[in-house]
């Protein structure tokens, strides 16, 4: 399938491209996501192993850059990962994340990791087992370093937009950053950008029953909006039950185009820039 040739540009703010899912055919996946303009990609950190990786691709495929961070569905699998008796993260495991965070972002400054631009992707998830008191404090912690070395935040937020915003009420993220895979009501979207967010478009608004988040999407200006995939989830309609990829990116450009009554080169043009401000990618 290609939809468009390389006469947009697009940048994917949300793919785990790093999965072993990808691992046989990247380079191929790559060269098809470039001849339909798809030329940037961020790949959002989940675990501190990972976050090797995703340099390493980085320095592979230039428009690869990632972010660092630990996804709340992860964080237990850490095996310096240990809860007090509230169930808490224990003060050494506290001093861990903190050192492990500002390491990668001290590289960054020094210039040996250019490529990280984030801080996440970290945030809450009422569907997951993990402790809601645990992920609000890993959340915390994730804010704390964002701030401190003047970085915006990848948030995932699963049925929990309320109590993120709790969040950011009483730590307030200094330097922004992106809602991922947003979805929810207009109202919630004003709040969201009133902190300073932009909001990822993904797949979900190509669902036809997706009314709610569809009409969101249809009424906030472009230049709070962000598009992505989550590759390999979260596959756009039609092809429910396979890997997605960042190859499908444009599918969402479109169905954003419509939603807007907007050109397609318009959301490639404005949610290009728009990636390109939030996480300081060089042009
Ligand atoms: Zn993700």
């Amino acid at each position: 399938m290609q939809l468009f040739n390389n006469r947009y540009h697009f940048v994917d703010s949300h793919c785990h491209f790093d999965f072993p899912v990808f691992a046989a055919d990247r380079a191929a996946v790559w060269a098809h996501c470039q001849r339909q303009g798809v030329n940037h990609l961020i790949i959002p950190g989940v675990s501190p192993e990972q976050w090797q990786t995703a340099a390493q691709l980085c320095q592979q495929y230039p428009g690869f850059y990632y972010a660092a961070g630990i996804h709340p569905h992860w964080i237990e699998q850490q095996h310096w990962c240990a809860t007090n008796s509230a169930g808490l993260l224990d003060e050494t495991t506290q001093q861990q994340i903190k050192q492990l965070l500002g390491d990668e972002l001290t590289r960054v400054q020094r210039g040996a990791g250019k490529y990280c631009v984030a801080v996440g992707e970290c945030g809450l998830d009422k569907l997951i087992q993990v402790p809601l008191a645990l992920q609000q404090q890993l959340l915390g912690l994730h804010t704390e370093l964002a701030n401190q070395f003047h970085t915006p935040l990848i948030i995932h937020s699963v049925k929990t937009h309320n109590e993120i915003l709790a969040c950011f009420k009483q730590q307030p993220p200094r330097y922004g950053g992106v809602i991922h895979a947003f979805s929810g009501s207009l109202e919630m979207a004003q709040q969201f950008i009133a902190h300073g967010f932009l909001l990822g478009v993904g797949g979900t608004i190509t669902y036809e029953r997706a009314q709610k988040t569809r009409a969101t999407f249809s009424k906030v200006p472009l230049q709070y909006l962000l598009l992505e995939t989550d590759a390999p989830d979260m596959p756009v309609c039609g092809k429910q039950g396979e890997r997605n990829s960042p190859e499908y990116l444009p599918v969402i450009a479109q169905t954003l185009a419509q939603l807007q009554g907007v050109s397609v080169e318009q959301v490639a043009e404005v949610t290009t820039r728009n990636a390109h401000r939030l996480f300081g990618l060089p042009e």
